[in-house]
């Protein structure tokens, strides 16, 4: 049915590339594409192991996504019908710029974040709408899990369950273990700078900032069990904030154990996580991506991380006049992502929902030519799509709510 170019070699890029090839009806063809061509190979050749029946044809291509010009040659050279950004927040731009160019639909998982600024808003890519519009393309931002299945998840209640929704608390558990004291799930410069910013909740139309991880709660995750979790800022919240009929208050809450926060407030402590570049032995570098080099690649933990995933999200509102509660969750098992396509469940759980969202806009079912954020696409597809990939949903009226 379709070509899609994926940007990027990381362990999100390598669970939805073989996830188009396992949706082999509506993927012929995919190109990973990134700036290490030796990791588009790898991924290559893993798919050859894990789905060795697969029809899709893969190939690979070595682009710098910061340079407008080489991402436009190679999609010119391959003729995608959509290219699904899964590099950092920092290319999103100039990928939308190389569509935009190129009259190619766009997929990513993170909004855009300026390097030197630890602050990621959509209000850059927002800006992007009528550019889109006009050139009668589509950008569908956010198509991981968080951002990305809490959005559908959030339609999905909007659309069956309420007549409003004044609540919502999105609730992310990683229970899993790799048997490291410090490691991050994923890209530890995108992760530590999301988890050493300020917090932010929405409540009666404003966003109230709070101190990093100043506000804790402890959740009886289903299939998990009692965990402490913290409340950040996350970027669903500013779109969800603008399409939730009636919302009062919007909360994101991340479990971290306590192994992590310790060693993460030891880093913080000491400057390891600063995005100021500082001179060191005549060289400048940023302290934060020193650190990425250090620290383990995400990707290389899959093996030996146990343990499941509870991402998910609690709503209260009103229907039929009256008061209703409802929890939408997932629950993910690491080693099972493993075993299926050599990932950990937190590559997988944005993976999946990544070729989920791309093959809905490729086929049409999810065009309109503009930006949209997922939860402005009717949720069907994708949540019946998410129990054919991977992801089972499950629900439950009478959840704990988190007070
Ligand atoms: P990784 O760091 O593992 O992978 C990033 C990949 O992008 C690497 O292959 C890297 O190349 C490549 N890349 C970086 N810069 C460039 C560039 N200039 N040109 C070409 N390629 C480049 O990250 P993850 O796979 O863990 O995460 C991928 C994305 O998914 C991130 O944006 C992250 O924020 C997002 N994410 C979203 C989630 C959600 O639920 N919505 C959850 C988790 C992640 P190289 O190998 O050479 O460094």
């Amino acid at each position: 049915m379709g070509k899609a170019l994926i940007i990027g070699a990381g362990g999100v890029a390598g669970v939805a590339a073989h996830k188009c090839c396992q949706n082999d009806k509506v993927f012929d063809a995919i190109c990973i594409a990134s700036r290490t061509k030796s990791k588009c190979d790898a991924i290559r050749e893993a798919i050859k192991v894990h789905f060795p029946n697969s029809r899709t044809e893969v190939t690979t291509a070595q682009v710098d996504a910061d340079d407008v010009k080489q991402l436009v040659t190679l999609i010119n050279d391959y003729k995608p019908d959509i290219v699904l950004n899964l590099a950092l927040p920092y290319q999103d731009l100039p990928i939308m710029d190389a569509c935009l160019e190129t009259g190619v639909h766009y997929v990513d998982t993170a909004n855009y974040e300026p390097k030197d600024v630890a602050k990621f808003e959509y209000k850059w890519q927002w800006a992007y709408r009528e550019k889109f519009e006009k050139a009668g393309i589509t950008a569908l931002l956010g198509s991981g899990f968080d951002p990305g299945v809490t959005g559908v998840f959030s339609a999905y209640a909007q659309k069956h369950h309420f007549d409003e929704i004044n609540y919502l608390d999105i609730l992310d558990c990683n229970a899993g273990s790799n048997g490291l004291p410090f490691a991050t799930n994923f890209n530890p410069e995108i992760n530590i700078r999301e988890v050493s910013a300020k917090g932010s909740y929405f409540e009666n139309g404003k966003f109230i900032e709070t101190e990093p991880m100043s506000i804790k709660r402890v959740y009886n995750f289903p299939e998990i069990g009692p965990r402490d979790m913290y409340l950040l800022h996350h970027e669903e919240m500013e779109s969800l904030a603008l399409n939730l009929k009636g919302i009062k208050r919007i909360r994101f809450f991340m479990t971290f154990s306590q192994s992590y926060l310790d060693h993460l407030n030891a880093l913080i402590d000491v400057g390891m996580t600063s995005i100021e570049p500082i001179n060191f032995e005549g060289k400048e570098i940023v302290p934060l991506q020193f650190l990425k080099a250090v620290l383990p690649d995400p990707a290389s933990l899959a093996a030996r991380t146990k343990g499941k995933t509870n991402i998910g999200c609690i709503f209260r509102g009103k229907k039929n006049g009256k008061d209703k509660n409802y929890y939408l969750y997932n629950v993910c098992n690491h080693e099972e992502c493993y075993q299926e396509v050599g990932a950990q469940a937190v590559s997988y759980t944005t993976g999946v929902p990544a070729m989920i969202g791309t093959s809905l806009v490729m086929t049409g079912a999810w065009q309109r030519p503009g930006v949209y954020n997922i939860e402005e696409f009717d949720p069907d597809p994708f949540m019946d799509a998410l129990n054919k990939f991977g992801l089972p949903w499950q629900e439950s009226f009478d959840p704990e709510l988190v007070d």
